[in-house]
């Protein structure tokens, strides 16, 4: 009885690697196009570290004329949940970074794991016919008396070396075994020796030196279904990885993976391991966490109403900080013709600044035309915002009119980060929420209730003239200025101060607060001609 006996008695209906190799071809493609993928695990949570990776694989295989592929990695299925996979790749296609492949759609499929139990164990069937993989029974009890003699012992945990009680049984004991019908599991005959160092090279943390992987690591489980660390081997062959893309809390596998790749004969794959998002804490740093960090979930953006192209720009500014400058070069440009490179990549913790995120998603919106805020502001309202949705849909025209405020020109407004902020931003504008509101005017140099009042009133009876163009509208709140003594100009104020209560300035302040309720507006023109003027009468009767 040999090692082929025991594999065929372990796999008995399994094809021949042969067969795969043959099914999943080798990708015709041109020179140096990236085969990159995204691997997750259908865990129930979208973290945006996935839509990162996702963005970064993308980038990688557009700018290659190669390939992104999603293949879901659902092997563990304790950790699965219901839906699991639809929130991923739901969320993939909301942020524009769906694959070129993935469940439904390719050559290489299955995409999911779980389907691919047989193709497994062919390849399992095939180490375990070389030697180079055996049936372990060791029952839990047996490898927690292991672990914890190893403890006591002081030595690193796990099967390997003089602890592998299996490795070394007979064949003829393992075959009685298992048609005894005793539990086991396939692990791997590790060949490696950790006094010897393996040399990886990083595409983004370089030179890293580990000492070889002598883990006996499980690869077949009891259910039949492979572990992560086998299935990913034979994937990433059969489905042509040219370059792994992951996040670096998987560094530490990679002798692990390597030595795979080497014991079942495949080519391995460049690797790039990707720094962790991270997010201050006072003085230190620290991963951006799915339990403390709301905006560590995919779903907070929509909720918040930050556009998704805000949510890729920013994550492009974390992947190469010469975004930023070629963006300003280029503003009109889709993020993929940006030239990425992986060795731009920082090597440690990537900061994820909320702050930063709005003020790139302020100009990401500044360059929206009317039209296109409205369409956003109204699909998040439709879900968030029941009176914003009403708000817009019952002044539609006008709606627009207001967010075409200071917009479309070489300078455009950028007071918008996201899309449940525009209520607040816009409500002054709306009779039906501003006259009825009770408004704390606050006044800034001039308080004087009298005075306002006369200011307001002599501006509308006086001054106003709904046709004026904007140097003619400007030149009479100089004349307005005159009229109460204050300055026409601020550099004529400030060169004799003494002379007069104020300037120009001062005296817009008063109808910019008597019209808006608010100090801080878009340019008081447009707001004016927007309004019309009805609206500015009722609101300046309120005074
Ligand atoms: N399934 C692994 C994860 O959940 C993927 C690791 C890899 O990309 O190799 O992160």
């Amino acid at each position: 009885m040999d090692n082929k006996d025991l594999a065929n008695l372990i796999f008995p209906d399994v094809k021949g690697v042969e067969y795969y190799e043959k099914v999943y071809s080798k990708r015709e493609l041109p020179e140096g196009a990236n085969v990159v993928r995204y691997a997750p695990s259908p865990t129930g949570f979208m973290h945006i570290g996935g839509i990162y990776q996702s963005l970064i694989a993308k980038v990688l295989a557009k700018q290659s004329n190669g390939v992104f592929y999603v293949r879901i990695e659902d092997t563990d299925q304790k950790r699965e949940v219901e839906n699991g996979v639809k929130q991923i790749l739901d969320a993939l296609e909301y942020y524009d970074v769906y694959p070129d492949e993935t469940i439904g759609k390719g050559e290489y499929a299955p995409y999911l794991q779980s389907e691919r139990k047989d193709i497994y164990q062919s390849y399992a069937k095939k180490l375990v016919e070389e030697g180079n993989a055996y049936p372990c029974f060791c029952t839990q009890e047996q490898l927690d008396e292991i672990r914890s003699n190893q403890e006591k012992a002081k030595e690193r945990t796990g099967y390997y070396g003089k602890w592998t009680k299996c490795r070394s049984m007979p064949i003829s004991m393992a075959i009685e075994k298992i048609k005894n019908g005793d539990p086991y599991i396939v692990r791997l005959k590790s060949p490696g020796n950790p006094d010897k160092k393996i040399k990886h090279k990083d595409v983004i943390k370089g030179n890293i030196d580990f000492p070889e992987n002598d883990q006996d690591i499980v690869i077949i489980k009891s259910d039949g279904l492979p572990t992560y660390h086998f299935a990913h081997a034979v994937d990433d062959h059969l489905m042509g990885t040219t370059l792994v893309t992951r996040g670096d809390e998987w560094v530490a596998s990679v002798p692990l993976h390597l030595q795979l790749f080497y014991i079942l004969g495949f080519k391995a794959p460049k690797y790039a391991h990707t720094a962790a998002l991270m997010k201050q804490e006072g003085e230190g740093k620290r991963k951006l966490s799915k339990r403390k960090d709301p905006e560590a979930a995919v779903s907070y953006y929509k909720e918040e109403g930050i556009p998704k192209d805000s949510v890729l720009e920013y994550l492009m500014n974390i992947a190469n900080s010469n975004f930023e400058i070629w963006r300003k070069q280029n503003p009109t440009l889709s993020i993929y013709e940006f030239p990425f490179d992986l060795k731009k990549m920082g090597v440690s913790g990537a900061l994820f600044d909320m702050v930063k995120m709005l003020d790139v998603s302020k100009g990401v919106i500044s360059k929206y035309s009317a039209e296109e805020v409205y369409k956003f502001v109204y699909e998040w309202a439709e879900e968030f915002d029941g009176e914003l949705k009403e708000m817009l849909e019952n002044n539609k025209e006008y709606s627009l009119k207001v967010l075409g405020i200071e917009r479309g020109n070489s300078k455009p407004r950028k007071d918008i980060s996201k899309w449940s902020d525009v209520k607040n931003i816009i409500k002054y504008m709306y009779d039906e929420k501003f006259i009825n509101e009770d408004i704390n005017y606050e006044y800034q140099k001039i308080s004087d209730k009298e005075i306002i009042k006369n200011i307001v009133k002599t501006y509308f009876d006086k001054y106003y003239d709904e046709n004026d163009d904007k140097q003619t509208w400007f030149d009479k709140m100089k004349d307005l200025a005159e009229s109460f003594g204050y300055a026409r100009e601020v550099k004529e104020y400030k060169a004799n101060p003494d002379n007069f209560p104020g300037h120009v300035g001062d005296i817009s302040t008063v109808i910019r607060v008597a019209i808006t309720g608010r100090c801080n507006t878009p340019d008081l023109y447009e707001i004016l001609k927007v309004l019309g003027k009805e609206s500015i009468q009722k609101r300046l009767q309120k005074i």
